[in-house]
């Protein structure tokens, strides 16, 4: 039987600790913070996406950085694997756009409760408010864990599960990677991902608070296309958020010499505020409406196609006179309307700071983690499960399914 120590009480250090107490060894997680998961409790704005209902090839596309590192762990353990055990627990599931998978009471803490009464059950023991400050080691071995309060506890295995740096609310404040860096270990460049973006225009404070649903967006660097989604996204006041554009982030940063494009103003969003219509589609539509008020000023004739907000910024991009009478309105300056409607630009100059970002890109390097076991290639008996890793995906739940599936600390099984 091991003596098992996990660091963290997250995710990933609660699913380890299944795991390692399910096939009989001794189990203890040590939590800094007065209780497990406080993270997980605000996934998914507080419904838990815990996982995507997509085959391991989409797991490890939607993971645009090291992706193919989980291909091992994923075999062993899926969102399949996930959801049994989860719904063994009672806590039933449901599939939304996107294959997103959320339990069906739209509640993380059910999620939450579920594993923890694993790990009671499984008698695993939990020390929350007990921070862990150093790893002790030994002949290239661990051997135990010094708490913050001096004392140590013995182990001869030791799951660092301390997660990313972002939310510090939540307890990730990146000490994992000090933790491991005293190891030995190379901590890849912290950076937040899935992280709203800066832009120095205007019209994002014009816009600010305006949640668009069907837009398509071109995300550009130096005019080449880095990355296209189509998706839900809103204006605040320091420039753009939402869903694809989070998404969109997580392309971003992993752009070379991204600190000079961003200062050189190379970086730029186009919005397509009407994706479903070709220009010619949207010129006649807009030929409709104004027929249809003719005699309207041009400020008052955008009113069916666009939402209030948006009105007045577009039509001072159209530099059109907006007191001009639609029948005026000539061909030019209509399709003046459609190229702004559908290359709506926004320069970025940077992204908000990590402490909003969510998820940690950077991290562990996998270089120095064996694949299958997730066990450090420089300390014997010492594993990495979750976000520490330099492993990061997009949203939709592949994420959480890092998590749950690097939990595998060296063993093949099942977690009953
Ligand atoms: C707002 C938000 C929404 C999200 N929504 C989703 C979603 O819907 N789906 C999805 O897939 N992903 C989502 N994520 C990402 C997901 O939450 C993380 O990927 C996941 O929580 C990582 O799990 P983890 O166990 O590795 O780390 P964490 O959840 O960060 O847990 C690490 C734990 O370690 C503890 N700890 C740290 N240092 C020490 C120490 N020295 N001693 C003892 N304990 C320590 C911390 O207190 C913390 O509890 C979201 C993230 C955020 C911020």
């Amino acid at each position: 039987m091991n003596n098992v120590i996990i660091i963290g009480g997250g995710p990933a250090g609660m699913i380890a600790g299944i795991s390692a107490a399910n096939i009989g060894d001794k189990v203890i997680i040590i939590e800094k913070m007065n209780s497990c998961g406080k993270k997980l409790l605000i996934t998914g704005k507080g419904r838990c996406n815990i996982t995507n209902n997509i085959d391991i090839n989409g797991f490890v596309e939607n993971t645009p950085c090291n992706g193919r590192f989980l291909y091992g762990v994923l075999n062993n353990f899926d969102n399949n694997d996930i959801i049994k055990l989860l719904e063994e627990e009672g806590v039933k599931t449901k599939i939304e756009r996107g294959g997103r998978v959320f339990p069906l009471s739209d509640k993380s803490q059910d999620v939450l409760n579920a594993l923890l009464k694993v790990l009671k059950r499984l008698n695993v023991k939990i020390l929350t408010n007990t921070k862990v400050e150093k790893i002790i080691v030994n002949n290239g071995a661990v051997e135990g864990v010094r708490l913050d309060s001096g004392e140590e506890l013995k182990a001869n295995k030791v799951i660092l599960a301390t997660g990313g740096k972002s939310y510090p609310v939540t307890g990730s404040t990146g000490e994992g990677y000090n933790l491991a860096k005293e190891l030995g270990h190379t901590i890849n460049k912290i950076r937040p991902s899935l992280i709203p973006l800066v832009s120095n225009e205007e019209v994002c404070g014009k816009l600010q608070g305006l949640s668009l649903k069907n837009v398509a967006i071109k995300l550009k660097s130096n005019d080449k296309v880095i990355y296209e989604d189509f998706g839900e996204m809103l204006f605040t006041h320091y420039g753009v958020s939402g869903p694809i554009i989070l998404s969109a982030s997580a392309h971003l940063i992993r752009y070379k010499n991204l600190d000079e494009l961003l200062k050189e103003n190379k970086v730029k969003i186009d919005i397509d505020f009407k994706p479903a219509l070709t220009e010619e589609k949207l010129d006649l539509r807009i030929l409709r409406d104004f027929s249809e008020v003719k005699n309207k000023e041009f400020k008052n004739s955008l009113d069916k196609l666009l939402p209030q907000k948006l009105i007045p910024v577009v039509i001072e991009k159209t530099k059109i006179n907006p007191y001009k009478k639609v029948n005026e309105i000539t061909k030019e300056e209509r399709f003046k309307i459609v190229k702004i409607l559908k290359c709506f630009e926004i320069n970025i100059i940077g992204m908000r700071p990590i402490e909003e970002a969510i998820i940690t890109s950077g991290g562990i390097s996998i270089k120095e983690i064996n694949p299958k076991t997730m066990e450090s290639k420089i300390v014997k008996g010492l594993y990495f499960a979750g976000e520490i890793i330099d492993v990061d995906a997009l949203t939709g739940g592949f994420n959480l399914q890092i998590a749950w599936s690097t939990r595998i600390y060296g063993r093949t099984l099942n977690y009953k």
